[in-house]
């Protein structure tokens, strides 16, 4: 169906505003590495405009200063007629403003028409130059999910913008299953710990506890002996009747999670008074002391537990942290007993704060040092790349893995200097590997707290400069959570080092909320995919399911895909099958120092050339 010529839409400015950003960014990208740029490309005359407009899958259309409507696609009209001639929403000459205002209000449909009325009011009044937004429909041809995008445009001088709705149904099954995979544990059905932190506000912070709300950690006394003597599938069984227990002794409106291996959470709400809790807890412990029958035999348990009561309105992660040191005195104690947090544990939790001062002084003493993991292509199992990840050669304790004291350094703020001395070694070292390793890309895992830094990319810049390193060799791996703080405002110092030629990976993908959501918002060249879904790719169920959709997104945004924790030569096997193209994990190399690490490369390239 061809476009009405007479409008007075001019498509060949149109096409030249679009052609012409594309081409300033392609021609800022290309001038980066040769510093010429290239010669202008023909636009397009106006029959083509219109072809393109038409060729495009999605329905979409052009609007006017005023709203009007003056061009629809042809997969516009084809969904109107699809919808069986319902009153023509959006169709040429129409205001939009106007179809928008009588979709009924208070209605979610109502919502969802007032949001893009203002969203292109300001497009079209030149507040903004694009919107866009996710929106649920219900119509004779099914239920969906859409995107819409509004893009200003340029009509013969005359502001305009093009609106085009976008079926993201598929996505948004996918980002449901793997929500759900991530948020419950596969072995109870419990909430798991990521579940916890989706039941917070919008999805981007943990779950608060109010004043009279009460948390208890649970863990399971010699749970490892069980396992052993027992086996893993009598392990996993009582592991499942220990579930069934506390959900069997809590209210409806309590929650129960799956903490960790042996580890439950169970969060009382509104308790009449702060007494209860020891009445509560109690019966926790004597639900657990009871036997157990697993495979015809009774089994005896006991647990420790930990409580810790909101006496203001807090996060229940610092609940669960007050809980978790209650617990653990409660099994020094001998466990089978339930203890709650006070002020004498207080005293000893601060002890925190010393091991920021100690922290501070191993930086000052160089104390912090970079191993690196290589990461390799699939199936050629060739190194590409390297992962830096710090340790900390302790005076005392030996080499602290980075588990023991990030968070500590998160929780201080002290990780925004670590982390500056991580990106700087790390460009030092990758700028000086040798041999084999010479040349490699290196990845930096960046905290969100660094980036939050208004300085974030001079830092970077400097690391650089110093090193003198190929800024095509670097990336910066950011974990999901970074993306879930507002952090609109380092999208464009995210631009700023991706113009550069740094590339920026999302790390353990699938682990955060909205991971597709972060694809479109940030300048995205790889992702990781994260362990937990790769551990479990062999046995074909959910984890492999997920993983095949990880890698099949990334090859249609045309991005890289790195699997994280590969362990045996199958799962290496099943990424590779799947068109994963890079790998990383301990079937390789564990993280070893940057010497091991070019001797490691050149004996294994003497192996290969042999
Ligand atoms: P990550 O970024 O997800 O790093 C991967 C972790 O998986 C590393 O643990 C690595 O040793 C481990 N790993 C690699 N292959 C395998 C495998 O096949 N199986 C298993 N089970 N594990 C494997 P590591 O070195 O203990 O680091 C833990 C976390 O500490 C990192 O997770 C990262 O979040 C953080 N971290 C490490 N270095 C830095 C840093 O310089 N800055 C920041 N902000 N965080 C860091
Ligand atoms: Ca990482
Ligand atoms: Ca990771």
């Amino acid at each position: 169906m061809r476009a009405n010529p007479d409008l007075p839409l001019d498509p060949l400015t149109l096409v030249d505003a679009h052609a012409a950003s594309g081409l300033r960014r392609r021609a800022r990208r290309e001038s980066n590495s040769s510093g010429v740029a290239p010669p202008l490309v023909p636009v397009p005359d106006a029959e083509v405009a219109r072809g393109l407009f038409d060729a495009l899958l999605g329905v979409a259309c052009a609007v006017r200063a005023d709203g009007e409507i003056i061009l629809v696609n042809a997969a516009w009209r084809i969904a109107y007629l699809a919808r069986g001639g319902l009153p023509a929403r959006c169709a040429e000459g129409q205001n939009y403003f106007a179809i928008n205002d009588r979709v009924p209000a208070n209605t979610a449909d109502g919502a969802d028409a007032a949001r893009m009325t203002a969203g292109l009011r300001q497009v079209l009044a030149g507040e903004q130059d694009a919107f866009e937004f996710e929106y649920h429909c219900d119509d004779p041809t099914g239920s969906k999910w859409l995107r819409v995008r509004v893009l200003a445009a340029d009509f013969s001088g005359q502001r305009g913008a093009l609106v085009s709705h976008t079926e993201v149904s598929d996505l948004h099954r996918l980002q449901q299953r793997m929500d759900h995979q991530i948020t419950h544990d596969t072995l109870t059905g419990l909430p798991n710990r990521q579940g916890l932190a989706a039941m917070g506000h919008d999805f981007r912070s943990t779950l608060w506890a109010a004043p009279g709300d009460a948390v208890a950690l649970v863990s399971l006394d010699r749970f490892r002996t069980i396992n052993d003597r027992f086996g893993h599938q009598i392990g996993d069984e009582l592991l499942v009747q220990v579930s069934e227990r506390l959900v069997g002794v809590v209210r409806p409106t309590d929650v129960v999670i799956r903490y960790s291996g042996d580890e439950f959470v169970v969060i009382w709400s509104d308790l009449p008074s702060p007494g209860v809790s020891s009445f509560l807890r109690d019966r926790l412990v004597a639900t657990l002391r009871e036997p157990f029958t697993l495979n015809g035999t009774s089994i005896h348990v006991s647990a420790s537990i930990g409580v810790a009561l909101a006496r203001r309105s807090q996060p229940c992660d610092g609940l669960i942290t007050d809980a978790g040191v209650a617990m653990r005195e409660a099994k020094a104690r001998g466990g089978n007993r339930g203890l709650e947090f006070d002020d004498d544990h207080r005293r000893r939790h601060l002890s925190t704060v010393a091991m920021e001062e100690e922290m501070l002084e191993g930086l000052e003493r160089a104390e912090f040092v970079l191993h690196y993991q290589p990461v390799l292509a699939l199936p050629s199992h060739q190194p590409v790349g390297v992962e830096a990840l710090m340790r900390w050669r302790h005076p005392t304790r030996g080499l602290v893995p980075p588990n023991d004291f990030i968070p500590v350094a998160e929780a201080t703020n002290l990780i925004v200097p670590l982390g500056s001395w991580a990106l700087r070694q790390a460009c030092r070292d990758a700028a000086a590997f040798t041999g084999s390793a010479s040349g490699l890309d290196v990845a930096v895992n960046v905290s969100v707290h660094q980036l939050a830094e208004p300085d974030f990319a001079d830092i970077v810049i400097a690391a650089l400069s110093t090193s003198g390193l190929d800024p095509h060799r670097l990336i910066l791996e950011l974990t999901e959570s970074a993306f879930l703080q507002d952090l609109q405002h380092v999208v464009p110092s995210l631009h700023q080092l991706t113009d550069l030629g740094v590339r920026v990976a999302i790390d353990d993908f699938g682990t955060g909320y909205n991971s597709l959501l972060h694809l479109r918002r940030y300048p995205i060249s790889v992702l990781k995919l994260d362990r937990t879904f790769v551990a479990d790719i062999e046995a074909g169920g959910g984890d492999a399911a997920i993983c095949k959709s990880v890698v099949g997104l990334a090859r249609s945004l045309g991005i890289s895909c790195v699997a994280e924790g590969v362990e045996t030569v199958e799962q290496a096997q099943a990424l590779a099958q799947l068109g994963c193209g890079q790998a990383q994990g301990f079937l390789w190399s564990c993280a070893v120092g940057v010497e091991d690490l070019c001797q490691m490369l050149d004996a294994c390239a003497e192996v290969r050339g042999a």
